[in-house]
């Protein structure tokens, strides 16, 4: 098959993909534009799959970043149900899964990451499912439908989530995490104490401190989840929320350099070790400007999207460094919001505005005397503050964050 040249490929039909597409179109790009995308659907909001997608609030056309009129007008070629199988860097080419070989000008990387599956006992019986995709949704209502228990495995945003949309579905939900209390690893025991607390009004059981150590089933099908205390948990059926390991395997075969976190590093810039290669999204270990230049990389929807237009700019030589401070949301149902500015790194105190109780608080997450990250619940007008704070590394004026 002859090569075909292509002057921006984008391998990846998430967030980071989509955006480096519509920001190269946005910003004068010459050229074919391509996105390869091995997902059945178009580029659509994951965000939604846990929440109004899953929830059935949220219909599969409306969760679309853009319908066919969008890579009509904006002359985006999207390959679904298209693999990218081999990058030659030097050759400057990818082999697609149907042989045909595209040698780009500039290449993207924006491959995301894959859920990290449990290898227990048990785990590959029937009524055990993960979640990433609109498919993966559409499986677990169906088969939570006349569920008597649903069991959900992990304690962060995506356990949660997932949890409170099955409950508002009328679903009998037990969280069974290895934290003792939800959330606490991402966002400290006070944040995590109110969501957990959100949570248990709403009905849904918590068994924290435990780790599972098996599945029992019957006639191939899930049954119940067993602790390594000893704690049985009856389950129909069961969502695991362990986490997500990034999708590397085309850079690392390619000989791209991964880093200490599992990701493709890059400079600040988003450039890869291999020359006119690019890399955004859940997959990029990026020389962050905004944390003293550490290499740091993060699962964030706002983040992905926000390094696709980087990388897209970057491609265009603009020579314009990734320094958008992080941004994370999440939803319990319409229970309880959240929106976080911030790396996802240590901090040393945690400083109160507000009130926890009234559900109407932000925590101010300290570093030393400066202003690492911000949580809020109700009170969105506290980030933008928070994101100057951040930026600015003075000094924080510890009362002055506690006033309301
Ligand atoms: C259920 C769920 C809910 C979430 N909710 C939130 C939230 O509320 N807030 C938040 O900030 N973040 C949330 N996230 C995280 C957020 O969705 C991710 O950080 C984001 O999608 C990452 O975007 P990405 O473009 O890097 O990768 P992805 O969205 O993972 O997209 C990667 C794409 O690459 C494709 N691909 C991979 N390898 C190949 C290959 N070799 N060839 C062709 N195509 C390939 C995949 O099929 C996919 O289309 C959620 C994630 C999930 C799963």
């Amino acid at each position: 098959m002859p090569e075909r040249d292509v002057a921006y490929l984008i391998v990846g039909g998430g967030p980071a993909g989509f955006s480096a597409a519509r920001a190269l179109r946005d910003e004068g790009a010459e050229g074919e534009v391509v996105i390869v995308s091995r997902d059945p659907d178009p580029p659509y909001d994951r965000t939604a799959v846990s929440k109004g997608y899953l929830g059935g609030g949220t219909e599969r056309k409306d969760t679309l970043l853009g319908d066919a009129a969008w890579y009509a007008e904006h002359d985006v070629e999207l390959l679904t149900r298209t693999s990218a199988m081999k990058l030659d860097t030097e050759a400057h080419t990818v082999t697609l899964a149907n042989k045909e070989v595209l040698k780009y000008g500039k290449l993207l990387l924006a491959t995301g990451a894959n859920v990290r599956r449990l290898r227990i006992d048990g785990s590959d019986l029937e009524g055990i499912h993960y979640l990433r995709a609109l498919a993966n949704a559409d499986a677990i209502r169906a088969d939570t439908e006349n569920a008597e228990h649903v069991v959900l495995v992990g304690g962060s945003y995506i356990a949660t989530e997932v949890a409170a949309t099955l409950t508002a579905l009328g679903r009998k939900v037990a969280i069974v995490m290895q934290e003792d209390v939800t959330l606490e690893r991402g966002f400290g025991p006070v944040v995590g104490g109110f969501f957990q607390k959100v949570l248990t009004d709403h009905g849904v059981e918590i068994h924290a401190g435990e780790d599972v150590e098996r599945f029992e089933g019957s006639d191939g099908r899930i049954t119940a989840v067993v602790t390594k205390k000893g704690t049985r948990i009856p389950a129909d059926a069961v969502i695991v929320g362990a986490g997500v390991t990034p999708d590397v395997m085309l850079a690392s075969r390619a000989g791209l350099t991964i880093g200490d976190r599992g990701g493709v590093v890059t400079d600040s810039r988003l450039a890869t070790s291999a020359p006119d290669v690019y890399a955004a999204g859940d997959i990029a270990e990026y020389e962050s400007v905004v944390h003293d230049g550490a290499h740091i990389r993060i699962e964030h929807w706002d983040v992905a999207e926000t390094q696709g237009r980087t990388a897209a700019l970057n491609m265009l030589g603009r020579d314009q460094p990734h320094d958008t401070i992080p941004y994370f949301f999440s939803d319990l149902s319409d229970w309880a919001s959240m929106e976080y500015v911030g790396p996802a790194f240590g901090w040393s105190e945690e400083i109160v505005r507000g009130s926890i109780d009234d559900g109407e608080f932000t925590v101010y997450y300290l570093d030393g005397d400066r202003l690492a990250a911000a949580l809020t619940v109700g009170r969105s007008d506290d980030l933008e503050q928070a994101r100057e704070l951040i930026t600015s590394r003075e000094p924080v004026d510890r009362a002055a964050l506690a006033a309301t």
